[in-house]
């Protein structure tokens, strides 16, 4: 499964791409957390990006793109993969593509969290993290049992994120508007788009994106291991992607099987021919060889017979 989560920050890319990640068995690659892990460890990259994480704006193509390539070509990703925040921007998806590309390992779907703005805005300004391990909550939506304590690990760290707070999030939303939302008709164009209402409980949403995961890229990867497996599926043995609705009509492998099955029965027809043919064979040369001894028993027969005559006849004389 190779899929890229398109939507304006805060709209639940994050906690989906988790979910999926887990069901699915790909990892999340979210160019967010490698960058922020970046900027944690201060490694040089970290320097780098993160005063311009902090005010909410993108860092460059390179950057992005050069920091999610390493996740992509490494062997967790063999299985598939569910992007996250990447690509953001035209050319960040003309990269994937080409990257993808050179590893023969297409994007399958682009699902793209439809939300209302004004319910962005809350979400990424309530969003809160636990410091200690990470769990997340919304002061509006999803506030912790007790407030200020992570019901996971107790912690009394629930922190906002730098570019969580107000100026860094009307940046993001520019940016997301500006670079972001053009990516929504690249996808389209490419017939990879599918959308999913991103409002509503985090279960709900997480079905629905199951439904067209599993409608829509995994009977292709059950195709894909189909043909690696030589049971290759007839080109009209589904029905994809259009209808939303997937109809699985018949194996190549099918009717390979009946054809094999035929030829089978063919030759077992063709061996009891011949067999019969021999054994029939070997019937008329018995009963040739039969007459012949019982036609030269006859002649021996009738010389015996002739030269018993002929003494009795000089005998005679
Ligand atoms: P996120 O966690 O996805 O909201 O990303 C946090 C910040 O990391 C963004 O506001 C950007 O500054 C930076 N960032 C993450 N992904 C990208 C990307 N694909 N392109 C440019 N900047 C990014």
């Amino acid at each position: 499964m190779r899929i890229v989560l398109l939507g304006a920050p805060g709209c639940g890319k994050g906690t989906q791409a988790k979910l999926m990640a887990g069901k699915y068995r790909v990892p999340q690659i979210s160019s967010g957390e490698l960058l922020r892990q970046a900027v944690s460890e201060k490694t040089e990259l970290g320097k780098r990006v993160e005063s311009i994480m902090a005010s909410g704006e993108l860092v460059s193509d390179d950057i992005a793109t050069d920091a999610v390539t390493e996740r992509l070509r490494s062997n967790e990703s063999k299985r598939g993969f569910v992007l996250d925040g990447f690509p953001r921007t035209i050319p960040q998806a003309q990269q994937l593509d080409t990257r993808l590309g050179w590893m023969n390992r297409p994007l399958q779907l682009a699902l793209y969290f439809s939300l209302d703005p004004a319910v962005v805005v809350k979400r990424t300004l309530g969003r809160l993290e636990c410091a200690k391990c990470g769990a997340s909550y919304n002061r509006y939506f999803s506030p912790p049992a007790k407030r200020g304590i992570c019901e996971h690990c107790g912690s009394k760290e629930l922190v906002q994120r730098l570019d969580d707070r107000q100026h860094a999030v009307r940046a993001r939303l520019d940016a997301y508007e500006r670079d972001t939302a053009p990516l929504i008709t690249y996808f389209r164009a490419q017939h990879k788009l599918r959308t999913v209402e991103g409002e509503g409980d985090i279960q709900d949403i997480f079905g629905r994106i199951c439904e067209i995961v599993d409608t829509e890229i995994r009977p292709l990867e059950t195709k894909v291991i189909a043909i690696e497996t030589g049971r290759e599926y007839r080109s009209d043995a589904l029905t994809l992607i259009s209808g939303g609705k997937v109809e699985r009509r018949g194996f190549a492998g099918d009717s390979q099987k009946a054809a094999g099955k035929n030829v089978a029965k063919k030759k077992v027809v063709r061996k009891k021919a011949a067999g019969k043919e021999v054994a029939k064979k070997k019937v008329v040369r018995k009963k040739a060889a039969q007459k012949k001894v019982a036609k030269k028993k006859v002649v021996k027969k009738k010389i015996v017979v002739r030269k018993s005559a002929s003494k009795k006849r000089t005998r005679k004389g």
